[in-house]
């Protein structure tokens, strides 16, 4: 009976990455599905009055609404949390749900936080427009320098929040000296992990709170479903995450959970040759171009840091062009096999011209300050083979002069 239908958590923790990314969190239903059963049900009904009443008082387990609880997400949650060596998890309906309540769940008026200079977009919006509109300070710095977060540490300071590798310069932050210097003030640093994913970097054995993803992107990894996640403490995750989540509502659908549980099955084999294909891509590459951020390449000036924190370089790079926007949309106009798509994390091959799509919203001088140029070009490789990627670059870079 147990074997068909349940896990033995004493076992299941012990797995090893790859087998969690296949079987962590599996809940079977009494049918014993090999597959994770969908649950579309946005409520559940109870034996009697008194199970109602229970429940909702936290005195009994069991599900109560599934803008609270649904079985197929819970195992989305649990598999996340066990492929990132964390206690607990919870997921979001996007990767920017996930960032918006990772910092406001957290964050009061008054309060201080300090983030990485080259961010994604929306996550730059959160730290420059949503959180002073609240009166929650919030200072700006370039995440390769840990001095520069000691620097701005102020009583109030709560929060670090950054990205490494970073959208989309391909900026490293030291995590085990930030968030030493988080730990010597008390602060929680949270890492959205987004471009490595727990394949390849896990922050908290770098002493990183929480971790924060964008599912979206490498987790699905074939481009079909938004998702978000939070990963920390129990603590962290129930007594100051939940309430606000439970409040705000910023539920993953059961349908993209399963999506995500099926694209985490093959998330160690996707992102470890995405990352072969895409060092093969930039190699290629660094002959033809004036410049290439590649954190796989040794040119990328924190190469050696970047692979002591990652075991692989992940699938996305940027480069740059001499002509300006006119020579990127040019290369972008010429290719063939590749997308123009601001997406990243797909098992296709997607480029994009960060100036005028994924960071059009924030203004020119922080553009500029960020190294997002009208040069730069940010490449997403994916699992076709190398060579006809390469191809189509050779093509496209001829055609624009390069
Ligand atoms: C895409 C992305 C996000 C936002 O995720 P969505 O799922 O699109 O909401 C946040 N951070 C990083 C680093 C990303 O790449």
């Amino acid at each position: 009976m147990k074997r068909r239908t349940g896990q033995n958590p004493d076992i299941t923790r012990t797995w090893r990455p790859a087998t969690q990314a296949v079987r962590g969190g599996t809940a079977r239903s009494e049918f014993g599905e090999t597959s994770e059963a969908l649950f579309l049900t946005s409520g559940y009904a109870y034996d009697c009055a008194a199970d109602a009443a229970a429940r909702f008082a936290g005195e009994q387990v069991g599900m109560t609404y599934s803008r609270l609880q649904n079985p197929t997400v819970q195992m989305l949650e649990d598999r996340i949390a066990l492929l990132e060596g964390a206690e607990a998890c919870r997921s979001m309906a996007t990767g920017m749900a996930a960032m918006t309540a990772v910092l406001l769940c957290q964050l009061e008026q008054g309060d201080h936080l300090v983030g990485g200079r080259a961010a994604f977009g929306s996550c730059r919006w959160l730290t420059d427009t949503l959180l002073p509109k609240f009166g929650i300070q919030t200072t700006i710095v370039d995440a390769r320098d840990p001095q520069a977060f000691a620097d701005a540490v102020q009583p109030k300071t709560k929060v670090f929040f950054f990205e490494t590798p970073a959208n989309p310069t391909m900026d490293i932050a030291d995590m085990a000296a930030i968030c030493d210097i988080a730990k010597r003030h008390g602060i929680t640093t949270v890492v959205d992990n987004a471009f490595a994913t727990p394949a390849l970097q896990r922050p908290m054995e770098f002493g990183a709170d929480v971790t924060a993803y964008s599912a979206t992107k490498m987790m699905d990894g074939q481009g079909r479903v938004l998702a978000g996640a939070v990963c920390g403490t129990a603590t962290f995750i129930n007594d100051v995450l939940l309430p606000f989540t439970r409040n705000t509502g910023p539920t993953l659908s059961a349908f993209n959970a399963w999506v995500v549980l099926k694209g985490l099955e093959t998330l160690d084999l996707r992102i470890n040759r995405q990352s072969e294909n895409s060092l093969k891509v930039g190699r290629f590459l660094e002959k033809r171009v004036p410049r290439i951020l590649h954190p796989g390449l040794p040119s990328h000036p924190q190469h050696d840091l970047a692979m002591r924190q990652m075991s692989a370089c992940g699938p996305i790079f940027a480069f740059e062009v001499e002509g300006g926007r006119a020579q990127a949309h040019g290369l972008l106009d010429a290719l063939e096999l590749v997308d123009i798509s601001n997406n990243i994390g797909d098992s296709r091959s997607l480029m994009t011209h960060p100036s005028s799509t994924t960071h059009y919203g924030v203004a020119e001088d922080k553009r500029i300050e960020m190294g997002v140029t009208e040069n730069l070009l940010r490449l997403n490789v994916g699992l076709e083979d190398p060579e006809d990627v390469i191809a189509d670059l050779d093509q496209a870079l001829t055609k624009v002069g390069l």
